[in-house]
């Protein structure tokens, strides 16, 4: 594929080959149009039926739509064509045809369900609106990883194939290890901490997590991608700061990087809203006060009670921006989570919220052996099945803390989606294992 030229970057005088899929064909009669669509955008070509090879205008007129061709020709500039661009072939190669039934119309022009663009995303990702969306999740891990850097965290990468669960045992995936009962991880939580008492001290990982949740919604996933942070000599203020300048950057690059994907989605990039500021840091008990006074609920939250996805909805339309619930009762809360100084009905734990749903879970850790070991107990937990974990906690522990984010949560409350399945290239859900 030597000397290929993206339909973007042709340039009137200039013999080119241009390479990609059939978008379209006009036939006017006499003339007609191919329109090529490759990454960068789309080419006019021309054919003239008077005048050209008719072997040439045969194969050009011959081709469905979506076939992979090759077209060499003179390059013109041509107002009346959508990119001011036209080709006139002096080749066309037909590469791979494409069946004239097609399960969806990569134009948009018919609009197809979500089962049906997750069965065929080959397809569906022709559609440049829909490709949009995972270049900004490309941009946004990318910017993730450098604010980490900029952070003096090292990424790591931890295993996924795990004996024990760590975030309640009914959302376990169970496999056949060797013969052994086994699990897919539901989150690097405990490898982390290790990792953050090592010499690392701080580090990051951008991974799969695995989750057998009861049912089907529009914000969960049974795999997940978690951004997750970890830290040494930091508490559960820092790790929040830290949240804060990673849904910064990550909206901060896409707000510079990808203007043209945020206009195919609809947003103006001046009105994008890159948060700024602090984000509100709301205690627990702060938070319930402010969903019950909103009227918005059937039954009045009390102390001790999670958040139902109606009262994080009704919170998040009264804050209106990114905030924080802080001081969690402790027994919400896992045993890693360190309880408060001066209070241990409360915990260090908080969570960061987008005003549509949760974003983050963090907290600073409990670093102390003998509270570790008497936290696994009161949740009802082993501590013996998890020794590799506690027993490095007898060796020089720091103080820690850090906190897990969804990958898809944040692309989907950034673009304003309605499904968190568009995020994921090949979703998996309770339905859905392929492809
Ligand atoms: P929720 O209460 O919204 O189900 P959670 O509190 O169970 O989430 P955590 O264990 O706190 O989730 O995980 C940290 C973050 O990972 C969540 O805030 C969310 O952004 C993301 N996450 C967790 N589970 C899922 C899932 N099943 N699908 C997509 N993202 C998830
Ligand atoms: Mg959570």
């Amino acid at each position: 594929m030597q000397d290929r030229t993206y339909a973007a970057d042709v340039d009137a005088g200039e013999t080119a080959t241009v390479a990609g899929w059939v978008h379209e064909i006009r036939d006017l009669g006499g003339i007609a149009f191919l329109i090529l669509r490759d990454t960068s955008g789309k080419l006019q070509i021309k054919l003239e039926k008077d005048e050209m090879d008719e072997e040439l205008v045969e194969t050009g007129l011959g081709v469905h739509r979506e076939s992979v061709i090759s077209v060499s020709g003179d390059v013109k500039e041509e107002p009346r064509a959508p990119t001011g661009f036209e080709l006139v072939p002096e080749s066309i190669d037909v590469i791979s045809a494409a069946d004239p039934e097609l399960p969806l119309d990569p134009s948009g022009k018919v609009d197809a369900e979500l089962p049906t663009r997750l069965d065929n995303r080959t397809l569906d990702l022709r559609k440049p609106e829909v490709k949009a969306i995972f270049e900004i999740r490309a941009e946004v891990l990318r910017a993730v990883r450098e604010q980490f850097r900029d952070l003096d965290c090292t990424e790591i990468n931890t295993p996924k194939i795990v004996a024990t669960g760590t975030e309640g045992g009914t959302e376990l995936f169970p496999i056949t290890y060797f013969g052994r009962e086994a699990f897919m991880n539901q989150s690097p939580q405990l490898f982390k901490q290790l990792m953050a008492g090592s010499g690392l001290e701080k580090v990051f990982e951008i991974g799969p997590i695995f989750r057998a949740e009861e049912h089907n919604t529009p914000r969960h996933l049974n795999e997940a991608t978690s951004i997750d942070f970890e830290s040494a000599f930091a508490d559960h203020h820092d790790a929040m700061d830290a949240a804060e300048e990673i849904v910064r950057a990550a909206y901060g690059a896409v707000a510079e990087n990808c203007e043209e994907q945020l206009d195919l989605l609809g947003f103006d990039v001046e009105d994008f809203g890159v948060p700024e500021g602090e984000f509100p840091r709301l205690t627990y008990e702060e938070a319930i006060e402010r969903v019950n006074a909103t009227g918005k609920l059937d039954e009045q939250l009390v102390f001790g009670d999670d958040l139902s996805t109606e009262a994080e909805r009704a919170l998040g339309e009264d804050v209106g921006t990114f905030y924080f619930i802080t001081s969690w009762p402790s027994h919400v809360k896992p045993f890693y989570i360190m309880d408060q100084d001066d209070d241990d009905s409360l915990s260090t734990g908080f969570d960061m919220m987008h005003p549509r749903m949760e974003l983050v879970s963090g907290g600073q850790r409990e670093h102390r052996y003998e509270e570790l070991v008497a936290g696994f107990e009161q949740q009802g937990l082993d501590p013996e099945q998890f020794d590799y974990y506690t027993k490095m906690f007898k060796y020089g522990m720091p103080p820690h803390a850090g906190w897990g984010m969804g990958a898809e949560r944040l692309v989907m409350t950034m673009l304003d989606l309605d499904n968190i399945r568009e995020t994921v290239l090949f979703p998996r859900d309770r339905q859905r294992l392929s492809p």
